[in-house]
């Protein structure tokens, strides 16, 4: 019989249990109906990860499912999504990636997510997502997945959230729960504004430059 040593099973152990508790959240959040999102979303868009999840260099959060993504249940699948894929590939940034959003059923004509939802959803799913799998970075494409964890951030530590936001966001990084964070332009903003799309490639580049380290 072949034997497995001791540090190998702490690592299959953590492995299962990861597996197991995002698992648990998934299904949560299939059958969830704690705001109105999902009456007018065709399904719930859980996270999709490459690689393995217990060694996840970037968990890339953006605010809410968008048509495409609604329709097949996936993030990121859309144009924008495709724009995102191609530049991790350029940047060869595609092994142990996570993918998410704040939201996980489709605000109605892609409306952005009010606060109260963002909390609800956020405080269900999303901040149990990053505890379990504890990624080397999260990247906030768009503002308001910034604003989302910036606040839950400050709120945390007891810091007013006014003058923070006051400032442009993109390119900024701060703390999640001692997780690097940094903040750059959602693909779908490329895709209206192609002019910035060397700005998003800089700023993915400056988090393939940190984990590096
Ligand atoms: S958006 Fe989040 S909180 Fe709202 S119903 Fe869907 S899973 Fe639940």
């Amino acid at each position: 019989m072949q034997s497995i040593s001791f540090s190998e099973n702490l690592i299959n152990k953590a492995y299962a249990d990861t597996c197991q508790s995002l698992s648990r959240i998934k299904s949560k959040a299939k059958n969830c109906k704690e705001c109105n999102l999902c009456e007018t979303a065709l399904q719930t868009v859980n996270s999709v990860h490459r690689g393995d999840i217990t060694k996840i260099d970037y968990f890339l959060l953006g605010e809410a499912p968008g048509k495409t993504e609604d329709t097949i249940g996936k993030p990121f699948v859309g144009k924008a999504g495709v724009l995102l894929q191609g530049l991790l590939q350029e940047l060869e940034m595609t092994d142990n990636l996570y993918v998410t959003n704040v939201v996980k059923h489709r605000p109605p004509h892609n409306r952005k997510p009010t606060a109260e939802e963002m909390s609800i959803c956020g405080d269900l799913f999303l901040k149990n997502e990053i505890n379990v799998i504890k990624p080397k970075t999260i990247i906030c494409l768009g503002r308001t997945a910034a604003e989302y964890l910036i606040t839950a951030s400050l709120k945390s530590n007891d810091i007013p959230e006014e003058p923070y936001l006051k400032r442009s966001l993109r390119g900024r990084s701060f703390t999640f729960n001692h997780i690097p964070v940094l903040c750059t332009w959602h693909p779908a903003y490329i895709l209206r504004n192609p002019e910035k799309l060397e700005e998003l490639k800089g700023d993915l580049n400056s988090a393939k430059e940190f984990i590096k380290k």
